[in-house]
């Protein structure tokens, strides 16, 4: 067969490009039997059957000779000589078939051993050329017969390293010694394949090697995983190298690591070497403080089989102290125990510093440097949670106020900046100094068991502050007010113990100022309203509010002939709240005025609804406090909600108590007049709780009277209340002013009533308030 092939350039074997004829097992035959045939034979491998033949034609030649050349009658002689011939033919058949049979045998066995192989088996010639191939060693090599490859330079398949490889191995196996290598080489179509090739020297009888046999496995598609494997290791490496984070797989003993990055350097300032050695040297760089912790995240993520972080510092044994994260998530096995632990480290020593800056930018005072309000607090609820005894002092600058606009702006607050600094100077090492805003301080002091101490404290803080005046600007003199709250006496959370403060605070102001003063019981009571007060500007906005209506009825028919309007706060906390708790917080704060204008916009507005609905004789009355009496805007108030509901004034009564008349009785008067002026009806509320009543009767003239219900309450047991009432009512008339009276609770209160000829009675006995949407379901008087 002609050989063309160049070394190493297998691809250029030319090819026949028939490669799909079916394989035949005579073909296999013909390999197999001529490694047979290599085989030499010795006299000692002859079976027993040749010996025996070998032995009985030689007796048949020798009784022949004998015959010829001795005295033994010839037919004696002639009979032995056949006898032999006859039995030595016997044996050779009886021989040549059972080494037939043999034959077939070997042959069958070494074709199915063939079949069974999955190499390319093929025999190599001393010079490298492959003498033959076996059936399936062509058909993988994609051959279209074993002849096509027959001849083919063997070593000429290999290439580069590979080649060196083959080469090597060639020789090795032709000085007598098994070999093997791993190389690629394509087949005849081309196609790169990868080989696991096993060199058998076959020797020649002579302690030489006559050819070599080679069994090759296609081992493309192991090698091609082994070298993906590689490429993905490499690719993780290199990563893991550059990125600067640790990543890590630690048994779940945290004994050892099964991996361990090269970040590690980095991270740890440890080797990736010296960890896998000493799987503990990276703990041992956490700072002592911190290591508890660490330890008892490392301990929950395999207890609680939940993945789990830590931040915590280590001393780097280069760059000092760093912060570092670590991540860790435990792997389970298919009974949910934890194998390992994986993870990453890393530092994050920029951001936590980052993060601890603007920690103290949102906890800090900027004009100051103290703790700002959000940090007292977080300090003031971390002792409560503690449950031990401290003290809260709240600090208020006396007049601070007039310094600022008389100082300036910049002035003042370099002011404030040298007081915060006298007052920190006053206080115990252990006391912290806050600055709430404006010209408030706050000092928390723990170990508040002994109050002495504790105005010892507020004592040297006034001494600072009396010191710190120049005595030649008495206007840059400063004094200061301080209250006093101590837990949980005053308080058991952050808001009440400052409100506690707050209000002892004012009460030192109250005292004269330049003092100091503990919260008390009644001060705890107070915070109530200092809540209210907080939410009462809002609630407006939000709806809160909402009118009842409470009906005044006629005393004989128990018509309704109006309905007082009052007003109910819906808290969002505290349900509702009564107009008795909360009306002197909205006089005190002067939110009266807003919320008064509300209510009586809100009534005149439901009243226009109802006389529509058909109750057209119905009126309203509304309460209006001495605060809004101050100001005379009330007036336009009502002009406007009259005129844009199209009511008559007469419709409305605006009910007025005494001691909102005796406020300031000039004023009172002059807003009084303007709404007479306009036809709204005037009635004297709470009539008879005041000192000075009858003189309303003639400054004021109002159309009615509310009897107070402290007089109704005791009508039925008490004469002189009797009297009392039956003269008012008597006086009443006389003037022309119509009387209510309220609270009627009984029976016996009505009747009282009705036969002293009081004009309207309102109590719970008739009507309880209730919402608007029930009033029209009341018997409301036909129009007259
Ligand atoms: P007031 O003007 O004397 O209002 C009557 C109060 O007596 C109402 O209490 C009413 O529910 C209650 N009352 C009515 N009948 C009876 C009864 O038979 N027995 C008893 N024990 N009480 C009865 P409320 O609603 O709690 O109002 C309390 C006070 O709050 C009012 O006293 C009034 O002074 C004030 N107020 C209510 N609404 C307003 C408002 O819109 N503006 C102003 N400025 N004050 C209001
Ligand atoms: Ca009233
Ligand atoms: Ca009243």
């Amino acid at each position: 067969m002609s050989q063309t092939t160049r070394p190493g350039v297998p691809g250029a074997i030319p090819y026949p490009s028939d490669t799909a004829r079916p394989r035949s097992p005579a073909r296999n035959q013909g390999f197999l039997a001529f490694f047979l045939a290599t085989r030499k034979r010795s006299i000692a491998s002859l079976p027993l059957a040749s010996i025996a033949q070998i032995f009985s034609a030689a007796a048949g030649a020798w009784a022949l000779a004998w015959f010829a050349l001795s005295s033994v009658s010839e037919e004696a002689a002639f009979c032995i000589g056949a006898g032999a011939c006859v039995l030595t033919l016997l044996l050779g058949l009886r021989h040549a078939r059972r080494e037939l049979a043999r034959a077939n045998a070997t042959a069958a066995l070494a074709r199915a051993l063939l079949d069974a192989n999955r190499e390319c088996l093929k025999l190599i010639g001393p010079d490298g050329r492959m003498l033959r191939i076996s059936e399936h060693g062509a058909e993988i090599m994609q051959a279209s017969s074993p002849e096509q490859l027959a001849g083919a330079n063997w070593l000429g398949f290999w290439s580069g390293d590979d080649a060196r490889a083959a080469r090597t191995a060639f020789d090795a196996a032709m000085s007598g010694s098994r070999a093997s290598f791993v190389g690629a080489c394509p087949t005849t179509a081309g196609v790169p394949k990868t080989w696991q090739s096993r060199l058998i020297p076959i020797d020649d009888g002579r302690g030489g090697v006559r050819d070599i046999l080679c069994a090759s496995l296609d081992v493309t598609q192991e090698a091609e995983l082994a070298a993906d494997l590689r490429a993905k290791e490499l690719l993780m490496s290199e990563m893991e190298a550059h990125v600067g984070l640790c990543f890590y797989s630690y048994s779940a003993d945290y004994s050892y690591f099964h991996h361990v990055s090269a970040g590690c350097a980095s991270v740890f300032g440890i080797e990736a070497k010296v960890l896998r050695e000493r799987p503990q040297a990276w703990v041992e760089l956490v700072l002592p403080d911190d290591r508890p912790e660490l330890l008892a995240t490392m301990q929950r993520i395999t207890q609680s089989k939940d993945g789990g972080r830590a931040r915590y510092r280590i001393e780097h044994p280069v760059n000092g102290v760093r912060w570092i994260q670590s991540t860790g998530y435990p792997i389970l096995d298919a009974n949910g125990n934890v194998v390992r632990v994986v993870g990453i480290s890393e530092d994050v020593t920029v951001e936590h510093e980052r993060l601890a800056e603007l920690d103290r930018l949102a906890f800090s005072d900027s004009l100051t440097g103290l703790a700002n309000r959000g940090a007292l607090v977080l300090k003031i609820e971390e002792r409560c949670q503690r449950n031990a005894a401290f003290a809260l002092m709240f600090i208020d600058l006396d007049r601070f106020k007039v310094l600022n606009d008389t100082l300036g702006h910049t002035a003042a607050d370099r002011l404030l900046k040298s007081l915060s600094e006298l007052i920190q100077a006053a206080l115990p090492p252990d006391a912290l100094l806050a600055r709430l805003g404006g010209d408030e301080f706050a000092v928390l002091i723990d170990d508040a068991a002994d109050k002495t101490r504790l105005a010892r404290i507020a004592k040297d803080i006034l001494a600072a502050l009396a010191r710190s005046g120049e005595p030649s600007r008495a206007d840059a003199f400063v004094t200061a007010s301080i209250g006093i709250s101590v837990f949980p006496e005053n308080g058991a959370d952050h808001e009440t113990l400052l409100t506690s403060a707050d209000i002892a605070m004012y009460a030192a102001k109250k005292a004269g100022r330049n003092g100091f003063s503990f919260a008390d019981a009644n001060s705890t009571e107070r915070i109530v309203d200092f809540k209210l007060e907080r939410d009462l500007p809002a609630a407006l906005a939000n709806r809160q509010f909402l009118l009842h209506y409470q009906a005044i009825h006629e005393p004989r028919t128990l018509e309704v002939r109006s309905v007082e309007a009052l007003i109910r706060w819906k808290h969002p906390t505290r349900g509702l709240v009564s107009p008795g708790v909360f009306i002197p917080i909205l006089e005190e704060s002067g939110f009266i005025n807003e919320i008064g204008a509300w209510v009586m916009d809100e009534a005149l507005r439901q009243l226009a609804l109802w006389r529509h609905a058909g109750a057209r004789s119905l009126g309203v009355s509304v309460n209006v406090s001495s605060r809004q009496l101050r100001d005379e805007a009330i007036v336009e108030v009502v002009n406007d909600a009259l005129h844009r509901y199209e009511l008559p004034a007469s419709s409305l009564e605006v009910e007025l108590t005494e001691s909102a008349l005796m406020e300031n009785p000039a004023r009172a008067q002059r807003t009084l007049s303007a709404l007479k002026a306009l036809g709204v009806r005037i009635a004297i509320d709470d009539f008879g709780t005041g000192y000075s009543s009858l003189r309303y009767l003639a400054d004021f003239s109002p159309d009615t009277l509310k009897i107070d219900r402290s007089f109704v309450a005791r009508l039925q047991d008490d004469r002189a209340t009797q009297s009392i009432v039956g003269g008012i009512i008597q006086m009443a008339r006389a003037l022309g002013v119509s009387v209510t009276a309220e609270g009627v609770e009984q029976t016996v209160q009505l009747e009282f009533l009705r036969d002293a000829a009081c004009d309207r009675v309102q109590g719970f006995l008739l009507s309880q308030p209730v919402a608007p949407e029930k009033v029209l379901g009341l018997s409301i008087a036909a129009p007259e």
